[in-house]
Protein backbone atom coordinates (compact mmCIF):
# COMPACT_ATOMS: atom_id res chain seq x y z
CA UNK A 1 0.00 0.00 0.00
CA UNK A 2 1.73 3.47 -0.77
CA UNK A 3 1.18 6.38 1.91
CA UNK A 4 3.23 9.07 2.81
CA UNK A 5 2.86 10.42 6.44
CA UNK A 6 3.43 13.56 4.93
CA UNK A 7 -0.36 13.39 3.63
CA UNK A 8 -1.59 14.58 7.24
CA UNK A 9 0.42 18.16 6.92
CA UNK A 10 -1.47 17.82 2.60
CA UNK A 11 -5.04 17.31 4.12
CA UNK A 12 -5.38 19.88 6.62
CA UNK A 13 -3.66 22.61 4.27
CA UNK A 14 -6.62 21.46 1.57
CA UNK A 15 -9.55 21.61 4.54
CA UNK A 16 -7.95 25.15 6.05
CA UNK A 17 -5.07 26.90 4.45
CA UNK A 18 -5.36 29.45 6.30
CA UNK A 19 -5.28 28.14 9.89
CA UNK A 20 -2.63 28.64 11.72
CA UNK A 21 -0.39 25.92 12.09
CA UNK A 22 2.28 27.08 14.65
CA UNK A 23 2.89 30.05 16.18
CA UNK A 24 6.11 31.55 17.59
CA UNK A 25 7.77 34.35 19.28
CA UNK A 26 8.01 36.10 16.22
CA UNK A 27 5.37 34.66 13.64
CA UNK A 28 2.84 32.53 13.13
CA UNK A 29 2.55 30.33 9.93
CA UNK A 30 -0.32 29.27 8.62
CA UNK A 31 -1.02 25.28 7.43
CA UNK A 32 -0.35 26.77 3.75
CA UNK A 33 2.71 28.48 4.33
CA UNK A 34 4.05 25.63 6.17
CA UNK A 35 3.15 23.02 2.94
CA UNK A 36 4.49 25.65 0.62
CA UNK A 37 8.25 25.58 2.54
CA UNK A 38 8.11 22.01 3.40
CA UNK A 39 7.43 21.36 -0.77
CA UNK A 40 10.81 23.82 -1.17
CA UNK A 41 13.00 21.55 1.33
CA UNK A 42 11.82 18.63 -0.31
CA UNK A 43 12.37 19.70 -3.92
CA UNK A 44 15.90 21.42 -2.98
CA UNK A 45 16.86 17.74 -1.26
CA UNK A 46 15.57 16.28 -4.56
CA UNK A 47 17.51 18.63 -6.68
CA UNK A 48 20.97 17.93 -4.29
CA UNK A 49 20.65 14.27 -5.89
CA UNK A 50 19.32 12.65 -3.10
CA UNK A 51 17.21 9.80 -3.63
CA UNK A 52 14.03 7.84 -1.86
CA UNK A 53 15.10 6.19 1.63
CA UNK A 54 18.36 8.43 1.45
CA UNK A 55 18.99 9.79 5.40
CA UNK A 56 18.96 13.42 6.00
CA UNK A 57 20.00 14.54 10.32
CA UNK A 58 17.74 17.29 11.77
CA UNK A 59 19.59 19.01 14.38
CA UNK A 60 17.75 21.81 15.72
CA UNK A 61 15.06 22.92 18.49
CA UNK A 62 11.36 23.95 18.47
CA UNK A 63 11.76 26.08 15.11
CA UNK A 64 9.29 26.22 12.43
CA UNK A 65 12.47 25.11 10.29
CA UNK A 66 11.77 21.62 12.08
CA UNK A 67 8.73 21.66 10.54
CA UNK A 68 9.61 22.51 7.05
CA UNK A 69 12.60 19.66 7.54
CA UNK A 70 10.25 17.12 8.57
CA UNK A 71 7.74 17.19 6.64
CA UNK A 72 9.73 18.44 3.07
CA UNK A 73 12.15 14.87 4.21
CA UNK A 74 9.04 12.67 4.27
CA UNK A 75 7.52 14.35 0.94
CA UNK A 76 10.37 13.65 -1.06
CA UNK A 77 10.73 10.06 0.45
CA UNK A 78 14.06 10.65 2.25
CA UNK A 79 14.31 9.78 6.16
CA UNK A 80 14.37 11.73 8.63
CA UNK A 81 17.09 11.60 11.39
CA UNK A 82 15.89 13.45 13.94
CA UNK A 83 19.07 14.54 16.55
CA UNK A 84 19.48 16.16 19.92
CA UNK A 85 20.59 20.18 19.71
CA UNK A 86 22.57 19.05 22.89
CA UNK A 87 24.91 16.64 21.03
CA UNK A 88 28.76 17.54 21.13
CA UNK A 89 30.75 16.93 18.10
CA UNK A 90 31.81 13.21 18.50
CA UNK A 91 28.50 12.30 19.06
CA UNK A 92 27.18 13.72 16.07
CA UNK A 93 29.62 12.09 13.68
CA UNK A 94 28.39 8.52 15.41
CA UNK A 95 25.03 9.54 14.48
CA UNK A 96 26.06 10.13 11.07
CA UNK A 97 28.14 7.90 10.78
CA UNK A 98 25.62 4.71 12.11
CA UNK A 99 22.75 6.47 9.98
CA UNK A 100 24.48 6.92 6.80
CA UNK A 101 23.18 10.62 6.66
CA UNK A 102 24.52 12.83 3.96
CA UNK A 103 22.67 16.13 4.83
CA UNK A 104 23.13 17.96 8.31
CA UNK A 105 20.71 20.52 8.87
CA UNK A 106 21.51 22.24 12.16
CA UNK A 107 21.58 25.60 14.21
CA UNK A 108 23.63 28.31 14.08
CA UNK A 109 24.79 28.34 17.81
CA UNK A 110 25.86 24.50 17.21
CA UNK A 111 27.11 25.00 13.75
CA UNK A 112 30.61 24.53 15.38
CA UNK A 113 29.99 21.35 16.77
CA UNK A 114 28.69 20.04 13.23
CA UNK A 115 31.55 21.39 11.58
CA UNK A 116 33.85 19.53 13.66
CA UNK A 117 31.71 16.48 13.35
CA UNK A 118 31.67 16.40 10.08
CA UNK A 119 35.56 17.63 9.47
CA UNK A 120 36.67 14.10 8.39
CA UNK A 121 33.50 13.37 6.66
CA UNK A 122 33.32 14.85 3.65
CA UNK A 123 30.15 13.81 1.72
CA UNK A 124 28.29 15.71 4.30
CA UNK A 125 26.67 18.87 3.07
CA UNK A 126 25.92 21.03 5.93
CA UNK A 127 23.00 23.12 6.03
CA UNK A 128 22.91 26.12 8.86
CA UNK A 129 19.24 27.67 9.72
CA UNK A 130 20.61 30.92 11.50
CA UNK A 131 16.78 32.66 12.82
CA UNK A 132 16.53 35.83 13.91
CA UNK A 133 17.81 36.72 17.35
CA UNK A 134 20.49 34.23 17.22
CA UNK A 135 23.68 35.06 18.88
CA UNK A 136 26.35 36.78 16.88
CA UNK A 137 28.61 33.90 15.51
CA UNK A 138 32.60 34.35 15.34
CA UNK A 139 34.09 34.89 12.12
CA UNK A 140 34.72 31.67 10.50
CA UNK A 141 32.55 29.41 12.76
CA UNK A 142 30.04 29.16 9.70
CA UNK A 143 33.17 27.44 7.35
CA UNK A 144 32.43 24.82 5.53
CA UNK A 145 29.14 25.00 6.43
CA UNK A 146 25.95 26.24 3.75
CA UNK A 147 23.12 28.63 4.60
CA UNK A 148 19.72 26.88 4.99
CA UNK A 149 18.39 29.54 2.36
CA UNK A 150 21.24 27.71 -0.19
CA UNK A 151 18.81 24.04 0.09
CA UNK A 152 15.60 25.83 -0.46
CA UNK A 153 16.64 28.50 -2.99
CA UNK A 154 18.04 24.45 -5.26
CA UNK A 155 14.10 24.33 -5.41
CA UNK A 156 13.81 26.63 -7.90
CA UNK A 157 15.74 24.66 -10.50
CA UNK A 158 14.65 21.54 -9.34
CA UNK A 159 13.02 19.08 -11.47
CA UNK A 160 10.03 17.92 -8.59
CA UNK A 161 7.23 19.76 -8.53
CA UNK A 162 7.33 21.48 -5.42
CA UNK A 163 3.36 20.09 -4.98
CA UNK A 164 4.15 15.97 -5.02
CA UNK A 165 4.47 14.11 -1.90
CA UNK A 166 6.51 10.45 -2.94
CA UNK A 167 4.74 7.74 -2.99
CA UNK A 168 6.20 5.90 -0.58
CA UNK A 169 5.34 2.90 1.02
CA UNK A 170 3.24 2.68 4.26
CA UNK A 171 6.04 0.26 5.19
CA UNK A 172 8.66 2.38 4.31
CA UNK A 173 10.96 3.97 7.16
CA UNK A 174 10.31 7.76 7.57
CA UNK A 175 12.08 8.46 10.40
CA UNK A 176 15.08 7.21 12.56
CA UNK A 177 15.07 8.37 16.12
CA UNK A 178 17.78 7.61 18.12
CA UNK A 179 17.64 6.42 21.18
CA UNK A 180 19.62 4.80 24.79
CA UNK A 181 17.49 1.81 24.68
CA UNK A 182 17.67 -0.27 27.32
CA UNK A 183 21.55 -0.71 27.27
CA UNK A 184 24.49 0.12 25.12
CA UNK A 185 25.27 3.25 23.00
CA UNK A 186 22.46 5.03 21.14
CA UNK A 187 20.03 2.71 18.47
CA UNK A 188 18.04 4.46 15.51
CA UNK A 189 14.66 2.96 16.00
CA UNK A 190 13.14 2.59 12.74
CA UNK A 191 9.55 4.28 12.21
CA UNK A 192 7.37 3.82 9.31
CA UNK A 193 4.80 6.45 7.43
CA UNK A 194 1.91 3.76 8.93
CA UNK A 195 3.34 3.49 12.81
CA UNK A 196 3.72 6.88 12.88
CA UNK A 197 0.13 7.42 11.11
CA UNK A 198 -1.86 4.99 13.68
CA UNK A 199 0.26 6.03 16.22
CA UNK A 200 -0.85 10.30 16.20
CA UNK A 201 -4.71 9.15 14.60
CA UNK A 202 -5.09 6.92 17.87
CA UNK A 203 -3.41 9.87 20.61
CA UNK A 204 -5.16 12.40 19.33
CA UNK A 205 -8.33 10.56 19.22
CA UNK A 206 -7.64 9.78 23.15
CA UNK A 207 -7.85 12.97 24.31
CA UNK A 208 -10.24 14.38 22.24
CA UNK A 209 -7.61 17.19 19.81
CA UNK A 210 -10.06 18.92 18.04
CA UNK A 211 -8.65 21.80 15.12
CA UNK A 212 -9.60 24.86 17.80
CA UNK A 213 -6.71 23.10 20.07
CA UNK A 214 -3.72 25.08 20.96
CA UNK A 215 -1.02 22.75 22.03
CA UNK A 216 2.18 24.16 23.82
CA UNK A 217 4.80 22.34 21.84
CA UNK A 218 7.53 22.89 24.39
CA UNK A 219 8.56 18.96 24.48
CA UNK A 220 11.81 18.48 22.35
CA UNK A 221 10.32 17.71 18.63
CA UNK A 222 13.23 15.76 17.81
CA UNK A 223 11.80 13.25 20.44
CA UNK A 224 9.46 10.76 19.87
CA UNK A 225 6.82 12.43 22.59
CA UNK A 226 7.09 15.64 21.03
CA UNK A 227 7.48 14.62 17.37
CA UNK A 228 4.37 11.79 17.28
CA UNK A 229 2.35 13.00 20.29
CA UNK A 230 2.64 16.78 19.86
CA UNK A 231 3.52 17.70 16.24
CA UNK A 232 1.91 14.76 14.25
CA UNK A 233 -1.23 14.77 16.91
CA UNK A 234 -1.62 18.66 15.80
CA UNK A 235 -1.33 18.21 12.24
CA UNK A 236 -3.64 15.14 11.91
CA UNK A 237 -6.40 16.89 14.01
CA UNK A 238 -5.80 20.23 11.82
CA UNK A 239 -5.18 21.86 15.22
CA UNK A 240 -2.86 24.82 16.36
CA UNK A 241 0.93 24.53 18.06
CA UNK A 242 2.73 27.18 20.15
CA UNK A 243 6.54 26.54 19.59
CA UNK A 244 8.57 27.15 22.17
CA UNK A 245 12.14 26.53 21.91
CA UNK A 246 13.49 25.22 25.10
CA UNK A 247 11.48 24.81 28.48
CA UNK A 248 12.02 27.96 30.88
CA UNK A 249 8.78 29.19 32.94
CA UNK A 250 8.56 32.64 31.88
CA UNK A 251 8.37 31.82 28.11
CA UNK A 252 5.96 29.05 28.94
CA UNK A 253 3.31 30.98 31.04
CA UNK A 254 3.76 34.27 28.46
CA UNK A 255 3.16 32.03 25.52
CA UNK A 256 0.21 29.74 27.06
CA UNK A 257 -1.22 32.92 28.29
CA UNK A 258 -0.74 34.68 24.71
CA UNK A 259 -2.15 31.32 22.78
CA UNK A 260 -4.89 30.42 25.27
CA UNK A 261 -3.33 27.12 25.03
CA UNK A 262 -5.62 24.28 25.65
CA UNK A 263 -3.52 21.26 25.80
CA UNK A 264 0.11 21.06 28.05
CA UNK A 265 1.92 17.70 27.15
CA UNK A 266 5.24 17.24 29.55
CA UNK A 267 6.91 14.87 31.58
CA UNK A 268 6.26 15.43 34.99
CA UNK A 269 9.38 17.58 35.78
CA UNK A 270 7.04 20.57 33.79
CA UNK A 271 3.95 20.12 35.54
CA UNK A 272 5.79 20.41 38.57
CA UNK A 273 7.58 23.68 37.38
CA UNK A 274 4.22 24.76 36.73
CA UNK A 275 2.74 23.93 39.57
CA UNK A 276 5.63 25.77 41.90
CA UNK A 277 5.31 28.99 39.77
CA UNK A 278 3.90 32.24 40.04
CA UNK A 279 1.29 32.04 37.71
CA UNK A 280 -0.84 34.77 39.32
CA UNK A 281 -0.25 36.78 36.51
CA UNK A 282 -0.99 34.79 34.18
CA UNK A 283 -4.32 33.50 32.55
CA UNK A 284 -3.99 29.75 31.73
CA UNK A 285 -8.02 29.14 31.77
CA UNK A 286 -8.13 27.76 28.52
CA UNK A 287 -5.94 25.33 29.80
CA UNK A 288 -8.19 21.59 30.17
CA UNK A 289 -5.52 18.79 29.95
CA UNK A 290 -2.25 17.51 30.20
CA UNK A 291 -1.07 14.91 28.72
CA UNK A 292 2.22 13.66 31.23
CA UNK A 293 4.73 10.93 30.01
CA UNK A 294 8.42 9.93 30.01
CA UNK A 295 8.53 9.30 33.62
CA UNK A 296 6.42 8.69 36.32
CA UNK A 297 4.35 11.75 37.68
CA UNK A 298 3.69 11.41 41.67
CA UNK A 299 0.09 11.45 42.48
CA UNK A 300 0.93 14.27 44.94
CA UNK A 301 1.89 16.02 41.81
CA UNK A 302 -1.45 15.43 40.02
CA UNK A 303 -3.54 16.42 43.02
CA UNK A 304 -1.85 19.48 43.93
CA UNK A 305 -1.88 20.38 40.35
CA UNK A 306 -5.79 19.92 39.53
CA UNK A 307 -6.08 22.13 42.77
CA UNK A 308 -4.13 24.48 41.27
CA UNK A 309 -5.63 24.59 38.01
CA UNK A 310 -9.24 24.02 38.17
CA UNK A 311 -10.95 22.17 35.36
CA UNK A 312 -7.59 20.80 34.00
CA UNK A 313 -7.26 17.15 33.94
CA UNK A 314 -4.15 15.33 34.03
CA UNK A 315 -4.06 11.88 32.02
CA UNK A 316 -0.49 10.05 32.36
CA UNK A 317 0.52 7.63 29.07
CA UNK A 318 3.80 5.89 28.48
CA UNK A 319 5.50 5.15 25.66
CA UNK A 320 9.13 4.52 23.92
CA UNK A 321 10.87 5.92 20.58
CA UNK A 322 10.61 2.48 19.81
CA UNK A 323 6.54 2.41 20.01
CA UNK A 324 6.05 5.43 17.75
CA UNK A 325 4.85 6.94 21.52
CA UNK A 326 1.68 6.47 23.06
CA UNK A 327 1.51 2.57 23.76
CA UNK A 328 -0.82 3.14 27.37
CA UNK A 329 -3.25 5.54 28.63
CA UNK A 330 -5.52 6.83 31.03
CA UNK A 331 -8.17 8.10 28.95
CA UNK A 332 -10.55 10.41 31.28
CA UNK A 333 -10.74 11.91 34.70
CA UNK A 334 -13.83 9.37 35.29
CA UNK A 335 -11.24 6.11 33.84
CA UNK A 336 -8.11 7.26 34.87
CA UNK A 337 -6.38 5.38 38.08
CA UNK A 338 -3.74 7.83 39.23
CA UNK A 339 -0.43 5.98 39.78
CA UNK A 340 -1.82 3.67 36.40
CA UNK A 341 -0.05 3.99 33.04
CA UNK A 342 -3.84 3.14 31.70
CA UNK A 343 -4.93 0.60 29.27
CA UNK A 344 -3.31 -0.15 25.81
CA UNK A 345 -4.23 2.37 22.81
CA UNK A 346 -6.34 1.02 20.47
CA UNK A 347 -4.84 -1.48 18.05
CA UNK A 348 -2.00 -2.34 20.44
CA UNK A 349 -1.14 -5.31 22.92
CA UNK A 350 0.70 -5.29 26.55
CA UNK A 351 1.45 -8.10 28.35
CA UNK A 352 4.06 -8.77 31.52
CA UNK A 353 6.14 -11.55 31.65
CA UNK A 354 8.65 -13.17 33.28
CA UNK A 355 12.34 -13.92 32.88
CA UNK A 356 11.56 -16.95 30.70
CA UNK A 357 9.21 -14.95 28.76
CA UNK A 358 5.95 -16.29 30.39
CA UNK A 359 2.89 -13.94 30.60
CA UNK A 360 2.23 -13.02 34.15
CA UNK A 361 -1.28 -13.27 35.86
CA UNK A 362 -2.38 -9.77 36.72
CA UNK A 363 -1.90 -8.30 40.82
CA UNK A 364 0.91 -6.23 41.90
CA UNK A 365 2.89 -9.61 43.52
CA UNK A 366 3.59 -10.36 39.91
CA UNK A 367 6.05 -7.82 38.63
CA UNK A 368 7.50 -8.54 35.45
CA UNK A 369 8.53 -7.16 31.86
CA UNK A 370 6.27 -4.99 30.02
CA UNK A 371 6.47 -6.35 26.50
CA UNK A 372 4.38 -5.03 23.87
CA UNK A 373 2.77 -5.92 19.91
CA UNK A 374 1.34 -4.06 17.74
CA UNK A 375 0.04 -1.44 14.73
CA UNK A 376 3.15 1.38 16.41
CA UNK A 377 5.95 -0.77 17.06
CA UNK A 378 9.01 0.18 15.35
CA UNK A 379 10.12 -1.98 12.46
CA UNK A 380 13.43 -3.04 14.02
CA UNK A 381 16.82 -1.07 15.15
CA UNK A 382 18.20 0.87 11.81
CA UNK A 383 21.58 -1.37 10.67
CA UNK A 384 21.20 -3.27 13.80
CA UNK A 385 19.74 -6.79 13.62
CA UNK A 386 21.32 -7.97 16.89
CA UNK A 387 19.58 -5.54 19.32
CA UNK A 388 16.36 -6.11 17.17
CA UNK A 389 16.35 -9.58 17.67
CA UNK A 390 17.49 -9.16 21.37
CA UNK A 391 14.53 -6.90 22.31
CA UNK A 392 11.83 -8.30 19.65
CA UNK A 393 11.25 -11.93 20.84
CA UNK A 394 8.23 -14.12 18.93
CA UNK A 395 6.77 -10.36 17.88
CA UNK A 396 7.22 -8.91 21.25
CA UNK A 397 9.04 -5.82 21.78
CA UNK A 398 10.43 -6.18 25.01
CA UNK A 399 10.62 -2.41 27.08
CA UNK A 400 13.05 -3.22 29.93
CA UNK A 401 10.19 -1.44 32.30
CA UNK A 402 8.92 -3.07 35.07
CA UNK A 403 5.59 -3.23 36.31
CA UNK A 404 2.21 -5.37 36.79
CA UNK A 405 -1.87 -5.21 35.37
CA UNK A 406 -4.80 -5.12 37.48
CA UNK A 407 -7.49 -7.24 37.36
CA UNK A 408 -9.39 -3.93 35.29
CA UNK A 409 -6.52 -3.94 32.72
CA UNK A 410 -4.51 -1.14 34.11
CA UNK A 411 -1.02 -1.32 34.15
CA UNK A 412 1.17 -0.06 36.63
CA UNK A 413 5.14 0.67 36.10
CA UNK A 414 7.27 0.28 39.18
CA UNK A 415 10.32 0.52 37.99
CA UNK A 416 13.09 0.43 34.54
CA UNK A 417 14.81 -2.76 34.93
CA UNK A 418 18.26 -1.42 35.17
CA UNK A 419 17.21 1.41 37.86
CA UNK A 420 15.74 -1.26 40.42
CA UNK A 421 17.96 -1.28 43.17
CA UNK A 422 19.05 -4.62 45.33
CA UNK A 423 19.70 -3.89 48.65
CA UNK A 424 20.93 -7.59 50.63
CA UNK A 425 18.69 -9.65 48.37
CA UNK A 426 15.80 -7.66 48.14
CA UNK A 427 14.40 -5.58 45.29
CA UNK A 428 13.63 -1.72 45.99
CA UNK A 429 11.92 -0.26 43.33
CA UNK A 430 13.38 3.48 43.33
CA UNK A 431 9.79 4.79 42.00
CA UNK A 432 7.70 3.79 45.43
CA UNK A 433 10.42 5.36 47.61
CA UNK A 434 10.02 8.79 45.65
CA UNK A 435 6.32 8.60 45.56
CA UNK A 436 7.01 8.73 49.77
CA UNK A 437 9.57 11.67 49.19
CA UNK A 438 7.18 13.93 46.99
CA UNK A 439 4.64 13.28 50.17
CA UNK A 440 7.41 14.93 52.13
CA UNK A 441 6.30 19.00 52.80
CA UNK A 442 9.83 20.32 52.55
CA UNK A 443 10.68 18.39 49.50
CA UNK A 444 10.62 19.54 45.78
CA UNK A 445 12.40 16.97 43.68
CA UNK A 446 13.32 13.68 44.71
CA UNK A 447 15.47 10.91 42.65
CA UNK A 448 16.25 7.73 44.47
CA UNK A 449 19.42 5.47 43.05
CA UNK A 450 21.50 2.77 44.26
CA UNK A 451 24.65 2.95 45.39
CA UNK A 452 27.41 0.16 45.41
CA UNK A 453 27.81 -1.13 48.79
CA UNK A 454 30.59 -3.88 50.06
CA UNK A 455 27.86 -5.86 52.21
CA UNK A 456 24.63 -5.16 51.04
CA UNK A 457 25.82 -5.19 47.04
CA UNK A 458 23.65 -2.02 46.93
CA UNK A 459 22.81 0.84 49.07
CA UNK A 460 19.63 2.79 48.84
CA UNK A 461 20.52 6.75 48.33
CA UNK A 462 17.90 9.70 48.07
CA UNK A 463 18.37 13.07 46.19
CA UNK A 464 15.92 15.49 46.91
CA UNK A 465 15.70 19.40 46.74
CA UNK A 466 13.52 21.53 48.88
CA UNK A 467 11.24 23.79 48.09
CA UNK A 468 12.13 27.29 48.26
CA UNK A 469 11.99 28.57 52.11
CA UNK A 470 11.83 24.88 53.45
CA UNK A 471 13.87 22.91 55.83
CA UNK A 472 14.54 19.47 56.29
CA UNK A 473 17.68 17.48 57.41
CA UNK A 474 18.87 14.04 56.67
CA UNK A 475 17.75 12.42 59.78
CA UNK A 476 14.38 14.53 59.44
CA UNK A 477 13.97 12.55 55.65
CA UNK A 478 15.04 9.46 56.98
CA UNK A 479 12.63 8.93 59.63
CA UNK A 480 10.12 10.24 57.17
CA UNK A 481 10.73 7.80 55.18
CA UNK A 482 11.37 4.97 57.66
CA UNK A 483 8.01 5.57 59.36
CA UNK A 484 6.26 5.01 56.22
CA UNK A 485 8.27 2.22 54.04
CA UNK A 486 9.44 -1.70 54.85
CA UNK A 487 13.20 -1.59 56.73
CA UNK A 488 14.67 -2.60 52.92
CA UNK A 489 13.73 -0.12 51.22
CA UNK A 490 14.02 2.81 53.24
CA UNK A 491 17.03 5.58 52.11
CA UNK A 492 19.91 5.51 54.47
CA UNK A 493 21.47 8.38 52.82
CA UNK A 494 19.74 11.40 51.81
CA UNK A 495 22.38 13.98 49.46
CA UNK A 496 20.54 18.05 49.27
CA UNK A 497 21.15 19.19 46.12
CA UNK A 498 19.51 23.18 44.94
CA UNK A 499 17.91 21.37 41.88
CA UNK A 500 18.49 17.67 40.22
CA UNK A 501 20.11 16.98 37.09
CA UNK A 502 17.64 17.04 34.13
CA UNK A 503 18.00 16.13 30.33
CA UNK A 504 16.92 17.62 27.52
CA UNK A 505 13.51 15.84 27.75
CA UNK A 506 13.23 16.63 31.09
CA UNK A 507 13.97 13.66 32.47
CA UNK A 508 16.10 13.26 36.07
CA UNK A 509 19.66 12.12 35.15
CA UNK A 510 19.91 9.03 37.68
CA UNK A 511 23.13 7.70 35.67
CA UNK A 512 24.41 11.23 36.37
CA UNK A 513 23.48 10.69 40.36
CA UNK A 514 24.75 7.19 40.35
CA UNK A 515 28.45 8.61 39.21
CA UNK A 516 27.94 11.49 42.37
CA UNK A 517 27.14 8.93 44.80
CA UNK A 518 30.27 6.95 44.09
CA UNK A 519 32.41 10.16 45.08
P1 LIG B 1 12.17 7.16 25.36
O1 LIG B 1 12.46 6.09 24.38
O2 LIG B 1 13.23 8.19 25.49
O3 LIG B 1 10.85 7.78 25.09
O4 LIG B 1 12.07 6.51 26.80
C1 LIG B 1 11.10 5.54 27.08
C2 LIG B 1 11.12 5.20 28.54
O5 LIG B 1 10.55 6.27 29.31
C3 LIG B 1 10.27 4.00 28.89
O6 LIG B 1 10.93 2.78 28.62
C4 LIG B 1 10.01 4.22 30.35
O7 LIG B 1 11.09 3.76 31.13
C5 LIG B 1 9.93 5.74 30.47
N1 LIG B 1 8.53 6.18 30.56
C6 LIG B 1 7.75 6.70 29.59
N2 LIG B 1 6.52 7.02 30.06
C7 LIG B 1 6.51 6.67 31.38
C8 LIG B 1 5.54 6.74 32.44
N3 LIG B 1 4.34 7.28 32.25
N4 LIG B 1 5.90 6.26 33.65
C9 LIG B 1 7.12 5.73 33.87
N5 LIG B 1 8.08 5.66 32.93
C10 LIG B 1 7.80 6.12 31.70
Amino acid sequence: MTFNLATILREARNAAPDKPLCHTQHATLTYEQVDAASGQVAAGLLALGLERGDRVAVQLPNLPEFLFCYFGILKAGLIMVPLNPLLKAREIAYHLEDSGATVLVTFAPLAKEAVEATQAADEVAVYVVDPPGSPELPTGALDGTLPFADLVAAASTAEAALDDIAPTNADDTAVVLYTSGTTGRPKGAELTHFQLYMNCTVSGDLFGVQPDDVILAVLPLFHVFGLSSVLNVVVRHGGTMALVPRFEIGPVLETMTRHRCTVFSGVPTMFFALLHADTAQHDLSALRVGCSGGAAIPGEVIRAFEEKFPGVVILEGYGLSESASTTTFNISAEQRKVGSIGKPVWGVETRVVDDHDRPLPPGPEHVGEIVIRGHNMMKGYWNNPEATAETVRDGWFHTGDLGYADQDGYYFIVDRKKDMVIRGGFNVYPREVEEVLYTHPAIAEAAVIGRADERLGEEVVAYVSLKAGAQADEDDVITYCRERLAAYKYPREVRFLSTLPIGPTGKILKKELRAAAMR
